[in-house]
């Protein structure tokens, strides 16, 4: 991964985190910013700017770290190590939150972070599933910081229930010997191949990230699939009943035989077509009227008869062709 500068508030180098980091980014220019949240150096550049700004590194503390109750794969949402991703996903859910800022940012205070889920996950009578991976791709940021490799050993010594993220990327190498004990779930992302080329820029190709999760499920790691997000094209059922021939292909026996599926039909809004519109103006246009409706302050989502449509035909593939997936929701 090559970043063009780093941006970093100055008490991060107070870390050992943000010590390594000066040191593995020491050839980069270093602009100290005030706080991560707000650098008005880059929140006055123009959305065309978006790619660019995708290659600089923001390195800084996280200040707040509000669980939010979830009850779909996890029982919490936990802000972690990272937000923002180096990829650019045309309808990436980041973009939501930061608009054209949605690049990586790196929080140091780890120990802070892993000593408070170890603390939250040890309260209660029941164990839960915390999700770590809501803001960014962990997968990716582990390349960098070696955050996953740190964090999965030494919460299942010290914590209790499980952890759990997704990923679109393939980097799962260092993750395969970790002591895991069962209780990191591995959950990755598909989409058709043709897709992932044309809106999932700069993430894996959908090959290696099927070998990663049978890589993952031959590690001992429980595995899931989000088809995320299930995107509408004129030629759909080609694209989906393409993608879900070639799971049927080449996932493992043991991955098909515990695999559990997340369906999630793509949201858009207007941020992004904004900033699309300038930075990317040959990718494909994810919005029409004729597909979506609003669903406040400048968000849509696909028209009932159309998610109604797709999933159909998504369950009907599935159940002809990965007869033992689980689909635990629709959303
Ligand atoms: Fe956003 Fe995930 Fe795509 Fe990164 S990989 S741009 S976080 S959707």
């Amino acid at each position: 991964m090559r970043f063009d500068r780093v941006y970093y508030e100055p008490g991060s180098l107070e870390y050992p985190l943000g010590r390594a980091l000066k040191e593995k980014f020491a050839e980069l220019p270093w602009n100290p910013v005030e706080t991560h949240n707000n650098i008005p150096e880059l929140r006055s550049m123009e959305n065309a700017a978006f790619a660019h700004m995708k290659r600089f590194l923001i390195i800084g503390t996280r200040k707040t770290h509000k669980y939010v109750e979830n009850h779909k794969i996890s029982d919490y949402l936990v802000p972690y190590t990272s937000s923002g991703c180096t990829a650019m996903c045309l309808y990436c859910y980041l973009v939501c939150n930061y608009n054209k800022c949605a690049y990586l940012r790196l929080f140091v205070n780890r120990e802070q972070m892993l000593e408070r889920l170890i603390r939250v996950s040890l309260q209660g009578e029941e164990p839960h599933t915390f999700e770590i991976g809501s803001n960014s791709d962990l997968v990716l940021e582990n390349t960098i910081t070696g955050n996953l490799v740190w964090t999965i050993p030494e919460f299942v010594r010290a914590g209790r229930g499980r952890l759990t993220f997704p990923t679109k990327f393939d980097m799962v190498e260092p993750l395969l010997p970790l002591a895991h004990g069962g209780r990191v779930v591995f959950r990755m992302s598909v989409n058709p191949a043709d897709l992932i080329r044309r809106v999932e820029l700069g993430t894996a190709p959908l090959d290696r990230r099927i070998a990663a999760l049978n890589q993952m499920c031959a590690a001992g790691y429980p595995c899931g699939i989000l088809i995320a997000p299930i995107m509408y094209t004129p030629d759909w059922r080609v694209q989906y009943g393409r993608l879900l021939e070639q799971l049927a292909d080449e996932l493992s026996g043991p991955v098909k035989r515990q695999l559990f599926m997340e369906l999630i039909f793509m949201t858009y809004s207007f941020i992004h077509r904004e900033i699309n519109r300038a930075a990317f103006p040959a990718a494909p246009e994810l919005y029409r009227s004729d597909w979506m409706v609003g669903r406040g302050r400048g968000k849509y989502a696909y028209r009932p008869a159309i998610r109604a449509e797709m999933e159909e035909f998504l369950r009907a593939g599935l159940a002809r062709l990965l007869p033992e997936a689980r689909i635990v929701y629709v959303s």
